[in-house]
């Protein structure tokens, strides 16, 4: 039987989803899924994520006022320079130090450390 069309959708999009190894924002997703099927529009996309969302498949942050997701990280840091608004983004290996701050299960983390790069 041939697949429905909602059926082929939902596994471009879980394809193009997978396919991508680091951040990723739903226009760059709109772009891979229209490779492989031009009809699905950027409504799809977003009702798409927001389903992975709930059901912690995926992880959303705010970027420099972007909303950009991940399927493999956890942590989204900046170290934000005050006085060009500059961004670096940096790593946290190790989160053992929030265990004993916070009771709960956590599910991904942002930080926004603020100074002066040097
Ligand atoms: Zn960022």
């Amino acid at each position: 039987m041939a697949e429905s069309r909602q059926t082929r959708q939902k596994r471009i999009l879980e394809e193009s989803v997978s396919s991508f190894t680091s951040n990723f924002d739903a226009e760059e997703l709109l772009e891979r899924a229209n490779q492989k099927d031009k009809k699905i529009g950027i409504a799809t996309i977003y009702r798409y994520l927001k389903e992975l969302r709930n059901t912690n498949e995926i992880y959303s942050y705010q970027c420099g006022g972007k909303t950009i997701y991940s399927n493999t990280k956890k942590t989204h840091c900046h170290f934000i320079d005050e006085e060009s608004g500059e961004i670096v983004h940096f790593d946290i290996d190790n989160l053992d130090f929030l265990k004993e701050k916070i009771k709960g299960d956590i599910n991904s983390i942002s930080i926004e450390v603020r100074g002066k790069f040097t």
